[in-house]
């Protein structure tokens, strides 16, 4: 099976996604850290992105589009992938059906975890003093919140349609968020 989870930043996606990767043995496709391992190795993507990600805005849809395209086509990794952080745009979404569908496979559960501007910034800042990720200042936060309320609304009103959405109470426990999407899974 293939697993989209999405939600605004600090919703929790990243840990739902790890426990679901445990779970149902799948692959965690994370354009964000796909994207800050660019960085790291420095690599021509690396530097042109770096700035676009330290202010919180987004990295062009060619780029992730491109970072993403090799795993989807993995047959290793097929029908056995979790993306978590992608689709950010409605561009993207429209990307990921085609490289399923180019693949014969498609998404068969799609996660929103739905999250308020106020428990997502409590969050955050507690993740900033545990993980210590340089983007997460307070305006950055902000930033990175309105962006993503203003590109990725139109990937949820997009998704809403599709038969394998679920909308989930981000706000919740990260256990009871972990149960709903186990029942559902099952
Ligand atoms: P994340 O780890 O998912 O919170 O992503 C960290 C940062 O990477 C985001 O704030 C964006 O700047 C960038 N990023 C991650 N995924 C994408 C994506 N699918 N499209 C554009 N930018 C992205």
């Amino acid at each position: 099976m293939n697993v989209v989870i999405f939600g605004p930043p600090g919703a929790g996606k990243g840990t739902q996604a790890q426990n679901i990767v445990k779970k149902f043995n799948l692959y965690q496709v994370s354009t964000g850290d796909l994207l800050r391992a660019e960085i790291k190795n420095k690599t021509e993507i690396g530097k042109e992105i770096e700035e676009i990600i330290s202010k919180g805005d987004f990295a062009t849809d060619d780029i992730v589009n491109k970072l993403i395209k090799n795993i989807i086509i993995n047959p290793q990794k097929k029908n056995k992938l979790i993306f978590d952080g992608y689709p950010r745009s409605l561009n993207q979404a429209k990307n990921l059906d085609f490289l399923l569908d180019n693949s014969n496979q498609k998404i068969n559960f799609i996660f929103f975890l739905n999250v308020n501007k106020d428990s997502i910034l409590k969050r955050i800042e507690k993740r900033k003093i545990l993980e210590k990720r340089s983007d997460d200042d307070a305006k950055t936060i902000l930033n990175r919140y309105d962006t993503y309320m203003k590109i990725t609304k139109p990937v949820l009103d997009y998704y809403s349609k599709n038969k394998n959405f679920h909308e989930i109470d981000g706000s919740l426990e990260i256990i009871n968020i972990y149960q709903k999407i186990e029942e559902i899974i099952d």
